[in-house]
């Protein structure tokens, strides 16, 4: 429940996107403005600028802003908007049949803080010096993980570890996962990136470089310099947001 006595959440955050080095466009794109954060992780077809990505953020970006009390309702508006863009997008132009996106989306209303998220970008907590993975990948693999199938081990390593079995496309309809909110405390650190991050550096170096820098913009710069020296494979979109104590 939320105490609609709390304070106003107030958040401090940097957002950044990056090519990386092997690939020849960037397809990720990255959001971070008042109430919305988000990442996507475009596929298919290139598109100029991260086009379907991109539309996939404006469109949530776009959408009314949530009623204090009713950020959940408000969240899964803007995702469904973000899932119709895509389809739009994606079902005009025969140029852009195929193409796709991922969605992990960070929104907070009053003292109320909540995540969307379809696909295998991801959404990660830094509390009290532990790491919480607070989204579940939308991947192949993840389900035979969760069959007992697959070791994490192994499944880093299988042949079919960037096959998705959900994202917003212009196929069957997909409805992002609305995530059980999170009490926010002061002092946390939110980090959503895409897998051009996640796949590349340990979760053991994510946590030491979130703890590393006062500064979100630190921990990004930080972040963008690792994945590139080991060899950036793909693009990659971060974002890290910090819930500062209530302003007196
Ligand atoms: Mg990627």
């Amino acid at each position: 429940m939320t105490d609609s006595s709390a304070p106003p959440l107030t958040l401090r955050y940097a957002a950044h996107t990056d090519r990386g080095l092997v690939r020849g466009e960037n397809l990720d794109a990255a959001w971070a403005g008042d109430g919305l954060l988000a990442v996507a992780d475009g596929f298919g077809p290139p598109s100029p600028n991260g086009l379907v990505s991109a539309s996939a953020l404006q469109a949530m970006a776009a959408a009314p802003a949530p009623q204090p009390g009713a950020l959940l309702d408000g969240l899964r508006l803007a995702a469904q908007r973000a899932a119709d863009a895509v389809r739009a997008l994606t079902t005009s132009d025969s140029a852009l049949s195929g193409a796709g996106t991922t969605l992990t989306a960070l929104a907070w209303s009053g003292s109320e803080l909540a995540l969307v998220h379809v696909g295998d970008s991801r959404a990660y907590l830094l509390r009290n010096g532990d790491l919480l993975q607070l989204t579940h990948d939308d991947t192949l693999v993840q389900g035979m993980i969760d069959k007992g199938e697959l070791t994490e081990h192994e499944a880093a390593r299988h042949p079919q570890r960037a096959i998705l079995t959900r994202a917003l496309h212009g196929g069957d309809i997909v409805e992002p996962s609305v995530l059980p909110q999170y009490d926010p405390s002061p002092g946390d650190r939110y980090l959503l990136c895409s897998d051009g991050l996640h796949t590349v550096l340990h979760p053991v170096v994510l946590r030491d470089t979130l703890m590393r820098h006062q500064d979100p913009n630190g921990v990004v710069g930080e972040l963008i310099a690792l994945v590139r020296r080991a060899g950036a494979p793909d693009n990659v979109a971060i974002v890290v947001a910090d819930v500062l104590p209530p302003r007196r």
